[in-house]
């Protein structure tokens, strides 16, 4: 190890010391009170005993046929809920059939369960040995017998110690910003353990309108590399009100963001992030958001990759984590906010609440080791995972301005319009404008070259990665021109002006966040032999696949993962449509027979709607095929089906009104089917509901 001169050891100790003073004359972050002290409940020195006692709210019912009962309080001595102890059950009722399928799949991957179908709906029934029932006081049942028994203090605290080892947002911030904003709104949890399974029960008419149950367990994949932390899986999930399918109504919506990113040469990165939220359901005076808490760098590819593609796995095959770190959030006046960051969530206590309707402006200075590259490769790519601070899906419509600075020779590339690209000394930076309304934003840096075309309007951009390459670069922007024309005569124009081809190096993958174009390397070195060459076959496809996403996905976006058909099967249809213009109609057929082929192994499984359920603690590997093969094949199956039965000409009729009338909002199934209907004068909903909200798998000849 080199022995550090004593000035640079003393400027170090000065920076971990003092972070702030560095930072000019922002005042130190406020520290998160309101959103720890929720945590600290207590119960007291004795118990009651209850006999008989059934507590129900929403999809929820306890039953203590004998045992012991204790009111939980908050710290300021205020109800919080009871805490019960003794051999009692709990019972979760899924009322719409069209979620059975789903509940029956988790519960029979994930858990000992099995469910009972009932009058009321499907019955998920367990046993506890003790409950903690949070809900706001004027719920809860008085106790009446006297306070003869012992304290429960004891297990109290060993319910708390178990449940609180779960991965999963905290239900503190939820019941902090729950009583901040709507102190009336009755939200209700409750967790069990020492039954066959510990069950999370979450009733949450505040922020996301809907109830939940989860179990949890260690995902085995994960365990192989170290992690044998718990996770919390979803099990059922519906509505307070409404149908199943509704999409979400969002309390905020993040319409705007500034980021400033600058790179260190390793994984260091700091991010200022400077963020507009509009109110859209009462007033705001706190924002939950999603942001991780650490950065995992395996090996840069994700588990699922890791576990299906043998040869990624090169390298330390554990899972190694670097934190990142929220330095402090401030409003538009510069006063320091308190904030609460874990859990791969960020709370953010406002000081004036934003009014519905009108819109706030907050900061987030984040740090961390977030730069990950994969498989050692000369380059980082930030992507789909939260690293900077956004509202969940369906509060996501926002224009971005994001400046890049990175050291040489490291090239950045971000979405939007280019503002400028230039050198600073030692580093590269880069400037961009995104138009909205976007839901996600990727940008990433490494050993690129660039090159470009502008047509129409449009530019194009490769980067190719370690080395020009000039053959490629130039049959790519002539694909991606050549398939982007093919596809605005029926989608209409291209919702981005400019779009980046990147190289990653990987094989047989590609990703399409807007106004980019991830693929892998076989797209730049279309020879090969074996793997690589099979790899290469399929190039076109997936370019033209990942290319309409610019329009399914991201034209088009998404209120819930329930709705990713709408992305997935729909760019991988307009990809068999573009294979069958460029190399004729049996190509088209090719995809027909795969896709009826892996559509039949998702018989008995779950509706296309529900895919993004599908989740096997012990083969998780498993669960992402039938997700694969849901999204990838039956969806576009569904869609065939469509074609065939009214034609080429109605067909891309019907695709250039989904265009034309969802393009830049949140596309529903229910809106797409509207669109169908009013194309083709005709009833699509018994059609819909097999295929689509239903199991059954279309025939298409
Ligand atoms: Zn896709």
């Amino acid at each position: 190890m080199a022995i550090l001169p004593a000035r640079v050891l003393v400027l170090a100790l000065v920076l971990l010391v003092l972070p702030f003073s560095l930072r000019g004359d922002e005042p130190a972050a406020a520290p998160a009170g309101a959103f720890r002290t929720v945590d600290d409940l207590s119960v007291p020195d004795s118990s009651r005993p209850v006999r008989d006692l059934v507590l129900s709210f929403g999809a929820a019912t306890v039953r203590l046929p004998e045992g012991r009962a204790t009111v939980v309080t908050d710290p300021d001595g205020a109800p919080a809920g009871l805490f019960l102890s003794g051999k009692g059950t709990f019972t979760w009722i899924s009322r719409d059939p069209r979620e059975a399928p789903a509940v029956r799949w988790t519960l029979s991957k994930n858990t000992r369960l099995s469910p009972t179908a009932t009058e009321a709906g499907l019955a998920v029934t367990d046993s506890f040995e003790s409950l903690l029932w949070l809900a706001p006081a004027e719920t809860l049942p008085e106790l009446a017998s006297p306070a003869t028994e012992p304290s429960l203090a004891p297990a109290f605290r060993k319910h708390r110690d178990r449940t609180a080892r779960v991965k999963e947002p905290p239900f503190a911030h939820l019941r902090a910003a729950q009583r901040r904003d709507a102190p009336d709104a009755r939200v209700v949890r409750v967790e069990t353990t020492g039954g066959k399974e510990d069950l999370a029960f979450l009733h949450d008419p505040f922020e996301s309108g809907r109830e939940r149950l989860t179990a949890s367990g260690r995902f085995q994949v994960r365990v192989s590399r170290g992690d044998d932390r718990s996770y919390a899986i979803l099990l059922a999930e519906q509505p307070i009100r409404g149908d199943l399918f509704d999409p979400p109504s969002p309390r905020v919506v993040l319409t705007h963001v500034e980021l400033k990113l600058t790179a260190s040469s390793g994984s260091d990165v700091s991010i200022s992030a400077t963020e507009t939220f509009e109110a859209r359901r009462g007033a705001v005076g706190t924002l939950l958001l999603d942001l991780v808490d650490t950065a995992e760098s395996q090996t840069g590819a994700t588990l699922q990759q890791t576990a299906l593609f043998g040869d990624v796995r090169r390298g330390s095959n554990r899972i190694r984590e670097r934190p990142v770190t929220v330095r402090g959030v401030f409003d538009e006046a510069g006063n320091a906010l308190e904030f609460d960051h874990r859990s791969d969530q960020l709370a953010v206590a406002l000081r004036e609440p934003i009014a519905e309707g009108t819109s706030a402006r907050v900061r987030v200075e984040i740090e961390g080791g977030l730069l990950v590259r994969p498989l050692g490769n000369n380059y980082w790519f930030l992507g789909l995972a939260p690293w900077f601070p956004a509202p969940p899906l369906s509060g996501r419509a926002f224009s971005a301005r994001i400046t890049m600075s990175v050291p040489k020779p490291f090239h950045p590339i971000a979405p939007g319009v280019t503002l400028r690209r230039v050198e600073d000394g030692e580093r590269n930076v880069l400037e961009t404008s995104l138009d909205g309304p976007a839901q996600n934003l990727a940008v990433l840096a490494g050993a690129y070259s660039l090159e470009e075309e502008s047509k129409d309007g449009r530019t194009l951009r490769v980067a190719s990665y370690g080395g020009r390459n000039r053959t490629a670069s130039r049959s790519l922007l002539d694909l991606g021109f050549a398939t982007a024309s093919f596809f605005e005569i029926f989608l209409g124009k291209m919702p981005v002006r400019e779009l980046t081809v990147v190289e990653m190096a990987v094989w047989a993958q590609g990703q399409a966040p807007a106004g980019l174009l991830l693929i892998g390397t076989e797209a730049f070195n279309p020879m090969g032999t074996g793997r690589y060459r099979r790899a290469a076959a399929g190039v076109n496809e997936r370019f033209a696949h990942e290319l309409s996403h610019q329009w399914w996905g991201n034209g088009v976006g998404l209120p819930d993962l329930s709705e990713q058909w709408l992305s997935e099967s729909f760019a991988e249809y307009c990809s068999a449509f573009f294979i069958r213009q460029a190399a004729g109609k049996e190509a088209y057929d090719l995809y027909l027979t795969r896709w009826r082929s892996r559509a039949a192994q998702t018989k008995e499984t779950v509706p296309l709607l529900l895919a993004h359920r599908l989740r096997a603690k012990n083969d998780q590997v498993q669960a992402d095929s039938i997700r694969t093969w849901l999204l990838y094949d039956r969806g576009p199956l569904v869609l065939a089906a469509i074609h065939r039965e009214i034609g080429d000409e109605a067909f891309l009729t019907f695709l250039s009104s989904v265009q034309s009338t969802l393009g830049g909002k949140l596309g529903t199934t229910k809106r797409v089917e509207e669109v169908l209907e009013a194309v083709t004068r005709k009833d699509w909903t018994p059609f819909f509901d097999r295929y689509v909200r239903g199991t059954e798998i279309p025939t298409v000849p």
